[in-house]
């Protein structure tokens, strides 16, 4: 085994708890350290190459870059790989500039526009001039080599185009696919067909962020759309692929054991957890 893949967080952008929030998942993840919740993050090693690299930089970093060199000391960070300009997803970036990390080069991967957004606006700009980072603008579809053994494939979603457009990617080791895509707007708005995509991947961590339409009240879900896990895991029947859902939003009943997880099981979809790893050849 050369090339792995690690979880390393699970929470939709804010995390659990929630800055501002007393709900009762908020208030019992204040209490009980077990019920906290990382943003979505994944880490990609080649022990071959003595490499490794963060798929999102979320406001978590200091701990998930913590956790991959926990579980890959030998395996140096070589790169950042970023989704797109929602906040859980980049602003862990912060922790690279002078007064923290104070990186020399360290290559970002990310698309065009998200590339040009972080080029041309503060506090990021800076992280470019004073070459805390370098970039490296991505194609959708077009495959690019992270290592001998690993190669990054960009695909395009439809997500919210606030600031940036959104990539997913496809992380192919030697052996193994897995496909890594914690925001979604909707299955149908996508170019492509979710359970046909899905049944080319051997591990799939899917935007599972709201479980049902009545999880927030006093928010217009119309606002800040993503696909239900309810409807997900019908359109995923039978699939052969190890899905697990990531990107939780607080609300979410599926961060502990429920009802809900059983249901989700029943269906033949699976949870990503804290520290799971893939062996990707
Ligand atoms: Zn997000
Ligand atoms: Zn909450
Ligand atoms: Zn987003």
């Amino acid at each position: 085994m050369h090339v792995e893949a690690i979880l390393l967080g699970t929470a939709q952008d804010a995390g659990l708890p929630q800055a501002g929030c007393t709900c009762p998942h908020c208030r019992a993840a204040h209490s009980d350290p077990g019920r906290r919740r990382l943003a979505a993050c994944l880490g990609v090693v080649d022990r071959a190459a003595r490499q490794s690299w963060l798929i999102d930089a979320t406001p978590d970093i200091r701990e998930q870059l913590h956790g991959l060199q926990q579980l890959a000391p030998d395996c140096p960070l070589a790169g950042i790989v970023l989704t797109h300009a929602h906040v859980g997803h980049y602003a862990g970036l912060i922790h690279l500039g002078r007064e923290a990390w104070n990186t020399q080069g360290l290559p970002v991967y990310a698309s065009a526009s998200m590339a040009a957004f972080l080029r041309s606006n503060a506090p990021w700009s800076q992280l470019v001039a004073l070459d805390n980072i370098r970039l490296r603008p991505l194609t959708a579809d077009q495959e690019v080599p992270l290592s001998p053994n690993v190669r990054l494939i960009p695909i395009a979603v439809s997500h919210r185009h606030e600031i940036s457009d959104t990539l997913a990617f496809v992380v192919q080791g030697c052996g193994q696919r897995l496909f890594y895509c914690p925001d979604m707007d909707a299955w149908d708005g996508w170019d492509r067909d979710l359970k046909r995509f899905v049944s080319g991947m051997d591990v799939a961590l899917l935007d599972g962020t709201f479980f049902s339409a009545d999880e927030l009240p006093g928010r217009d879900l119309a606002d800040i759309p993503h696909p239900l896990v309810t409807d997900t895991a019908v359109r995923l029947a039978g699939v052969a692929c190890d899905v697990r859902l990531i990107h939780l939003n607080h609300s979410n009943p599926l961060h502990h054991a429920g009802p809900e997880r059983e249901w989700l099981a029943g269906q033949g979809l699976g949870m990503g957890t804290f520290g799971d790893r893939w062996d990707l050849g």
